[in-house]
């Protein structure tokens, strides 16, 4: 089967081995296509994967082979995220699902940007749900990213109308704007591209120029989804005192100074988010199939063949999202 394997600092599109079900529970899925994440452009260019990886895990597939205790059958459409939390951790048991050792070592095999994956029992289980109808594929590839986000405004704890300024108009930025209006609380975004401005704009969310805001604007808390240098003191200058900033990107750079004095003046939480639960999955899931947080205008689909592009293109914003289809007669 086909996939793409990091080799030598590129991704290369080769032939790799077969999957099969073998004597395993679980199921061998045919992906249909699968979203390009953040995080595996954070770990192809800082070398965090290693030759022989494939990268990918915002997966929309058909089940091919399946043996499980699940309800799940052949020929079903689903989504699947990859990381599976124990339960029972002292991580898990307070909350922080993802810093669980289990959940740092289940994945989907061997990545998403390959024409067949193995899903274990644990994912049918857990993380694993037939695609809804009304949903395409590709809209529905924004179940793993989105349910990242509903963990973030869980983790945020808002209070009912509270400001919140969402700093960098990324696919995460935008996404979390709608998600944060659909759960009711006053959102304004900012960016330095005219472009990601006018689209948050398309979805009813005031957005402005960095620039453009007045130094009067305070906001209860900062949803930080760009990792720019300049984003901590947008943050910064833009949060009343007493507000939160919760942190939902990496940055290139390792001595992002701490603002030891303005934490503590201005008694301001800052609190980080990265991947979800299975509820927050299945919050996800329920806003797209809803219409709350709407994804159809946001990927741009490349083949599985030309999906180094969609890393060039992701890398230098020409584009929001990159949406690699895999099997091509879909
Ligand atoms: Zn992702
Ligand atoms: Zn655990």
């Amino acid at each position: 089967m086909k996939a793409a394997v990091i080799q030598n600092e590129k991704i290369n599109v080769i032939n790799i081995d077969n999957i099969n079900l073998e004597d395993r529970k679980g199921a061998v899925v045919k992906v249909l296509g699968c979203g390009l994440c953040g995080s595996d452009i954070v770990k192809f260019i800082h070398k965090i994967s290693n030759d022989g990886t494939v990268l990918g895990h915002e997966i929309v597939a058909e089940i091919a082979e399946i043996s499980s205790e699940t309800d799940f059958k052949k020929g079903d459409v689903i989504v699947s995220s990859h990381h599976i939390p124990c339960g029972k951790c002292v991580y898990c048991r307070h909350g922080n699902v993802s810093m669980c050792e289990h959940f740092k070592a289940t994945n989907i095999k061997p990545g998403g940007f390959s024409e067949y994956v193995y899903l274990s029992e644990e994912h049918l289980n857990n993380v694993a749900h037939l695609k809804p109808k009304n949903l395409t594929a590709i809209e529905a590839s924004f179940y793993e990213p989105l349910g990242c986000i509903v963990r973030a405004v869980k983790r945020a704890n808002l209070s009912d109308g509270d400001k919140v300024l969402v700093v960098g108009l990324g696919s995460i930025g935008i996404l979390s704007a709608q998600t944060l209006k659909a759960y009711g609380y006053e959102v304004t975004g900012c960016d330095l591209l005219g472009q990601r401005i006018q689209f948050l704009k398309t979805f009813g969310i005031d957005a402005f120029d960095v620039c453009g805001l007045s130094d009067n604007y305070k906001a209860d808390c900062i949803f930080m989804t760009s990792g720019a240098d300049n984003a901590i003191n947008t943050a910064l200058k833009y949060v009343r005192n007493g507000g939160k900033i919760l942190v939902f990107s990496s940055t290139p750079h390792d001595e992002t100074s701490y603002p030891n004095n303005e934490i503590y003046y201005r008694e301001l939480t800052v609190l980080g988010s990265y991947s979800p639960a299975a509820e927050d999955l299945r919050e996800s899931l329920s806003l797209l199939e809803n219409g709350k947080v709407k994804v159809n205008a946001m990927s741009t689909v490349y083949t599985l063949d030309n999906i180094q592009q969609a890393f060039v293109d992701t890398m230098s914003n020409k584009i929001l999202k990159a949406y690699i289809k895999i099997k091509c007669d879909e």
